[in-house]
């Protein structure tokens, strides 16, 4: 047992009662919690910035200068204090808002100051706000202070003595006990070459740091610790799955699959798509499970993909199953593989909620009978109890509707399990995929086919409405359908439904004098009426689709080539390129209309910004990362793993590839971290990370 491993009541200084406040109010248990329970802020007083030297917003940081100008400004509440700060290198302005009458007393115009706050930016001017101002003789020198750490406390802890102060110094006293305990995590080689700081130092270096360079280094040695045991742990599920999990060899292109690629393609296909046949090809020729993640935008073509691929599988003699997250898109993949399947010759068949149950009945026993080669469907293809002769590949579209355990439903009968292709247009970034997903292989569609041409998307204030109802009119004697889409929050407030509701009156009002019908869909409606709501536009019965997001998924109308979103602020980044990806379907010109108030936050102002600027639905993705970060995008299952003490997903990108690749490159040379050199990295994957293995068998 290393003293790392003592409980923290016994550090000197802590006691039972401190002790107890530790483990509740910061989970610290032990030395070691104590030992990684970092700052998470540094104040640097080692150095005096000139104010054009200002670039970093993350921390506190002191300029000296001289108070040109003050005023006080507004009145009442609304009152502060208004100062202009100078420096030979240009301007600040400081801001207090309390305590004014004082502090206009005491600071002195032409007066030399030491200022000490965090600075922020405004456009292009830099304000601090109720900074430390320290009045400095126009002789003194100036006065020296260090860099520190700040740490998180709460309220209770600070009542007991253990504000940042004390908790700094409890990391103090642990530190000056600790001498050979603080073993090595990564190997000889790898510090050689990255050349990390000595895991020792670095502890000593983030509680107490030298200087900001040797700080940055001992963060930097932790963030990649931190990742790189993260994908070790991500990758060797991985690899234990591989040898786990044996499939079938797909070895043959065969008759079909030729027949297919040269006389029925109709196009050829995007180097994007070639691409990713290529890594399925790989896959299913090496004997164990493909799992793969394929990303692609909406219109980037997947649908071939998955086609494609079952169209290998049948040519090796396997039989395919593809499930959809609704029945509209269960349909419309089913419509799409027919019309290809009956070319070729592959018996395909559709299972949802609403085949009657005879014919479900004759469908069960012809797959049970290897007399059906492709099966299309819903959940309904889980709850049926499916049972299939040889089930060689199974294909998920649209994977967030599907949680783990459903989609395992579908091999559960198999003794060997299929290979599995899971769809998704919800682009992820890479960062947050090569974590999320990490055991799972993803491919990415980057490229759509050639000739679409991007949506042109604007950004309207509600008093605008008009003239995008007239453009709306133009279109619509032109042919053409249009989606106006409402927010949907809650499905239980009754206040969004009203707002849907009130929309729908509108727009009836306005157009169906005119000569045009109008669709309206939610999720209140019964499944049978959203799809015969969705079966008449489709059909050109109705010109116009009033609907919540409901729409969002898959649905494909290419004859609609408007999109309207009503109050559009309250939509998240990737609903809304869901959402703009329902139209461009076609080959016309299609348009974008964000309809907001003009009460925007400066989130909502960037994520509008963002779609009329983007197109590229991983670029959009990327900005969406940086508003809401890692756990809101993937939700709460996933973010469990990804509650990183240091590092981020959203700024180390840089960190995280080199930490995978070191993963990777180690497991490809030395499986079982058996290798001496590997010593250090076996002993501390074990003992901190090899619990995570259980996690998230994804598929
Ligand atoms: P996704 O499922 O990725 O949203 P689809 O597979 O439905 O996209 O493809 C959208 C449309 O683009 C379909 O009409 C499809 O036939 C067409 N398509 C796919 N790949 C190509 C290609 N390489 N060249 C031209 N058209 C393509
Ligand atoms: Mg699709």
């Amino acid at each position: 047992m290393s003293i790392l491993d003592t409980k923290i009541e016994f550090l000197k200084g802590v006691g039972p009662k401190r002790g107890s406040l530790l483990n509740q109010e910061l989970s610290v248990y032990s030395f070691l919690d104590l030992l990684t329970f970092f700052p998470y802020r540094y104040v640097d007083r080692s150095q005096i910035y000139t104010i054009s030297q200002i670039n970093n917003f993350d921390t506190d940081i002191q300029i000296i200068g001289y108070v040109k100008n003050k005023k006080e400004v507004g009145v009442g509440r609304k009152k502060r204090l208004f100062i202009d700060f100078v420096d030979s290198t240009g301007s600040v302005n400081i801001l207090f808002f309390k305590g004014l009458n004082w502090l206009n007393k005491s600071i002195q115009i032409g007066a030399r100051y030491l200022i000490f706050g965090k600075p922020q930016k405004y456009g292009t001017k830099i304000s601090f706000i109720h900074p430390e101002m320290e009045l400095l003789k126009n002789s003194s020198k100036t006065p020296t202070y260090n860099l520190y750490p700040i740490y998180h406390s709460t309220e209770k802890l600070h009542s007991i003595g253990l504000n940042s102060k004390g908790i700094s110094k409890l990391s103090a006293q642990l530190l000056s006990l600790l001498k050979d305990d603080v073993l090595e995590s990564f190997s000889f080689n790898m510090i050689r070459d990255y050349n990390f700081l000595e895991r020792s130092k670095a502890f000593h270096e983030i509680h107490f740091p030298t200087d900001t360079k040797t700080l940055s280094q001992a963060i930097y040695r932790f963030k990649f610790e931190e990742l790189f045991f993260l994908q070790l742990a991500l990758l060797k599920q991985k690899f234990l799955r591989r040898q786990k999990f044996q499939s079938f060899v797909f070895e043959i292109v065969g008759d079909k699959f030729n027949n297919f690629y040269h006389n029925h393609l109709g196009f050829s296909l995007t180097n994007a798509q070639k691409k990713v046949m290529k890594e399925i090809r790989q896959d299913v020729l090496t004997g164990f499970q493909m799992n793969r993640l394929l990303q692609g935008d909406v219109g980037s073509g997947k649908t071939i993909v998955a086609i494609m691929s079952i169209i290998l599988a049948h040519d090796n003699g396997f039989q395919s199953c593809l499930m959809a997250p609704t029945e509209i898109l269960a349909n419309q993949h089913f419509n799409n593989i027919s019309k290809i399947a009956y070319n070729i010759g592959l018996k395909v068949v559709l299972l949802t909620g609403k085949t009657k149950s005879n014919i479900k009945k004759q469908i069960l026993s012809d797959l049970s009978n290897n007399l059906i080669d492709v099966v299309v469907g819903t959940h309904a293809l889980i709850q049926e109890n499916v049972r299939f002769q040889k089930l060689g590949l199974v294909i998920i579209d649209e994977q967030h509707k599907f949680g783990v355990s459903q989609r395992a439903q579908l091999w559960k009968n198999e003794k060997i399990m299929p290979h599995v292709l899971v769809m998704t247009a919800t682009p992820i970034p890479r960062t947050l995929a090569m974590t999320a997903y990490g055991d799972l292989d993803v491919s990415v569609i980057d490229e759509l086919p050639p000739g679409r041409k991007p949506v042109l998307t604007s950004h309207k204030y509600d008093k605008e409405i008009k003239g995008v109802f007239e453009f709306v009119y133009h279109e619509l004697k032109k042919g053409k359908q249009v989606y106006i889409v409402y927010p949907l929050i809650e499905e239980s407030k009754m206040l969004d439904y009203k707002n849907l509701q009130d929309g729908y009156e509108n727009v009836k009002a306005i157009f169906e004098t005119k000569g045009f019908k109008i669709s309206i869909l939610h999720g209140r409606l019964k499944k049978e009426e959203k799809e015969l709501e969705m079966k008449k536009f489709l059909d050109k019965e109705t010109q116009i689709m009033v609907a919540t997001t409901v729409i969002e998924v898959g649905v494909d109308v290419p004859n609609a080539t408007i999109m309207i979103i009503q109050n559009a602020e309250k939509f998240g980044l990737s609903q809304l390129h869901q959402l703009r990806g329902r139209v461009g379907r076609g080959s016309d010109k299609s348009y974008c209309f964000l309809v907001s108030s003009n009460k925007l936050t400066n989130d909502a102002k960037i994520r509008l910004k963002t779609m009329v600027n983007a197109h590229d639905g991983f670029e959009i993705a990327e900005v969406d990362l940086k508003l809401r970060g890692p756990g809101d995008i993937l939700g709460t299952r996933q973010s469990g793993l990804l509650n990183l003490k240091l590092s981020s997903l959203v700024k180390d990108h840089a960190i995280l590839n080199s930490a995978r690749k070191e993963a990777q490159n180690l497991l490809e040379s030395d499986p079982d971290l058996s290798h001496p050199s590997n010593r250090n990295i076996r002993h501390f994957f074990l003992k901190h990370h090899a619990n995570k293995l259980k996690w998230g068998s994804v598929s």
